[in-house]
């Protein structure tokens, strides 16, 4: 359960504070809310999994935003290891982390390997009242929206607004 599969479960975490109808919601609110969102991610639901994910997730909202330094995320990698196995002639790779920070410590390790990998290419929406992230894929790196359909046309709009209803004022 490494790769890919980590990248969705980091974007889908930073993601879980989105603005609703204008008022920030929290898909973690509750014990109940956190244990569905883990199962939905691969992931038991215990009380300590939910608590630990969501501080795992305040603090990579706050690093992916600059507002915290990197080192912050350190206590969620701590104790996890790797485990090397020999079977059929190849390696296998497998991921122990400690008890009740599996969600937290897979989030992290993806966001070290995107920042590692594709530098600058998670980030947060462009648009101020907005509180999602985006992985942007596209080639030329210019994506500033989590998505086009709402944030894309919705900030255009304004700017259109803002620009004709200047030139009127003149
Ligand atoms: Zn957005």
């Amino acid at each position: 359960m490494t790769g890919r599969d980590d990248e969705e479960l980091l974007l889908d975490l930073l993601n879980t504070t989105p603005v609703v109808d204008g008022a920030p919601t929290d898909r973690l609110a509750d014990a109940e809310a956190g244990r569905s969102w883990l199962a939905a991610h691969g992931v038991a639901g215990t009380q300590g999994e939910w608590r630990t994910v969501r501080v795992a997730r305040d603090t990579l909202q706050d690093v992916v935003r600059g507002a915290s330094p990197a080192s912050a995320l350190a206590p969620f990698v701590d104790g996890v290891r790797r485990h090397a196995s020999f079977a059929d002639g190849a390696i296998t790779w497998e991921l122990h982390t400690p008890p009740d920070g599996d969600a937290a410590a897979r989030a992290v390790l993806a966001w070290d390997r995107l920042r590692a990998e594709r530098p600058g290419r998670l980030r947060p929406c462009a648009n101020p009242d907005c509180r999602l992230f985006l992985i942007d894929r596209s080639k030329p790196n210019t994506a500033r929206w989590c998505s086009m359909a709402s944030c894309g046309n919705r900030m255009k709009a304004r700017r259109h607004y803002r620009r004709t209803r200047d030139l009127g004022s003149e």
